[in-house]
């Protein structure tokens, strides 16, 4: 590959921007990335601001489906715990209460595995 500006010389890598090749003239370093100097400098930078907000808004999300799978995961043993124990007295209500442990147990593993997808 070529410089897209100097198609004589030879290119030391692409602009993130768009995509074109760079010699080590038309080549501007922004935030470790490759720009168009005087060209592309702005929109790379604009580009890396977004990533970098993209990375930190996919650990708040992790962070909060990891929470809603404790709590969920949390409730749900203790209701099936709670019918568990009352079956005896309880009868039907205590399989009621485990059923709800159960929906409540499947939806803290359902959070768990979509907090997995953000990683
Ligand atoms: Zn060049
Ligand atoms: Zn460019």
């Amino acid at each position: 590959m070529t410089c897209f500006y100097h198609p004589e010389r030879p290119a030391v890598g692409v602009c993130k921007h768009c995509g074109r090749g760079l010699c080590g003239d038309c080549a501007a370093l922004v935030d470790d990335t490759l720009a168009c100097r005087n060209r592309h400098e702005q929109a790379v930078h604009g580009l890396n601001l977004a990533n970098e907000r993209n990375v930190l808004q996919s650990a708040r999300f992790r962070a909060s489906y990891q929470r809603n799978a404790i709590f969920y995961g949390l409730v749900g043993l203790l209701f099936v715990a709670f019918g568990l124990s009352q079956y005896r007295f309880l009868g039907l209500e205590g399989i009621f209460f485990m059923m709800i442990g159960v929906f409540l147990l499947y939806a803290g593993i359902a959070n768990y595995l979509e907090g997995r997808k953000y990683r």
